[in-house]
């Protein structure tokens, strides 16, 4: 994994471009590279070997912010070919599934890979994450989002291949799905997880949770927490210290469980 570039901008590094605005562009930095916009074209060479935070001017006078992107903001402004998910849950997920550097995790679908680098970023170079992923294409267009931001050498391996039909690998100490029926996984979870072992689901319907924790409620896991994640932004400007007028109402709902032993 590419450590976390920090010092200053060097060619290569991703920068996100602020306007007035505070609408954001992505760019990667090249020696003879320009930035161009209605308000102006911008150097690359003006930000190589600039700090962090610089304010730049375009040659039309307007005036951008440039930043390393997060991983939130590259997740938003990355290339996507299936829904992500959001910042929003992502953080949450990290937690409820207890993703733990080292851990060994299974993450089906891959989908344009927003997860899929939040959890290499958490379980570090010693972790693994194995993809199941039914789609060529998106498997592909994950792979090429994880390398744009955490580099070629990261410790993943996706597979084409349906989950439905069952889980090859054994040991697996998190389970994470963010596909339509995640009830048809529990079965081979159960063979697939250590003892003690978190399966945890992303749906966006509750008459889906609740088709899962049916099958959840007959199987060997217990502990189950269904739950979702509101978050409210608020317009602070002066006087005017608010919520903002919109939200994002509903992303969907995280549901996890463990893997537990049978009663004696
Ligand atoms: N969590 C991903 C988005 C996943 S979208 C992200 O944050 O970027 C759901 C993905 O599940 C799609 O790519 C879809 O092709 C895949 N999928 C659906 N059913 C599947 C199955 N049975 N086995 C493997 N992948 C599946």
């Amino acid at each position: 994994m590419n450590p976390v570039p920090r010092g200053p901008f060097a060619e290569g590094d991703k920068v996100l471009l602020l306007d007035s605005k505070r609408r954001r562009h992505l760019v990667t930095l090249k020696p003879d590279g320009e930035f161009h916009s209605h308000a102006g074209v911008l150097k690359h060479a003006d930000l190589i070997g600039a700090d962090e935070g610089i304010s730049v001017r375009t040659t039309k006078g307007a005036r951008l912010i440039a930043v390393r992107p997060t991983l939130g903001d590259f997740v938003l402004e990355m290339p996507r070919g299936a829904q992500v998910i959001y910042p929003k849950d992502l953080g949450p997920i990290l937690m409820h599934a207890d993703v733990f550097p080292g851990a060994r995790v299974l993450e089906s679908g891959v989908g344009s890979g927003a997860l899929t680098m939040t959890l290499l970023r958490a379980l570090g170079p010693q972790g693994h994450v194995l993809g199941y992923e039914i789609r060529d294409d998106f498997a592909g267009r994950a792979r090429r989002n994880v390398e744009a931001f955490l580099g070629p050498d990261v410790p993943l391996d996706i597979e084409v291949r349906d989950i439905y039909d069952g889980i090859e690998a054994t040991g697996l100490d998190r389970i994470l799905l963010d596909l339509p029926e995640p009830w048809r996984v529990v079965p081979h979870a159960e063979t697939a997880l250590v003892p003690g072992g978190i399966l945890l689901a992303y749906l966006p319907t509750i008459l889906q949770v609740s088709q899962l924790r049916d099958v959840i409620a007959e199987s060997a896991f217990g502990m189950a927490q269904t739950l979702e994640v509101l978050q409210r932004t608020w317009h602070v400007e002066g006087q005017s210290v608010r919520p903002d007028h919109r939200m994002v109402a509903h992303t969907g709902f995280l549901t996890f469980a463990r893997l537990l032993a049978p009663i004696e």
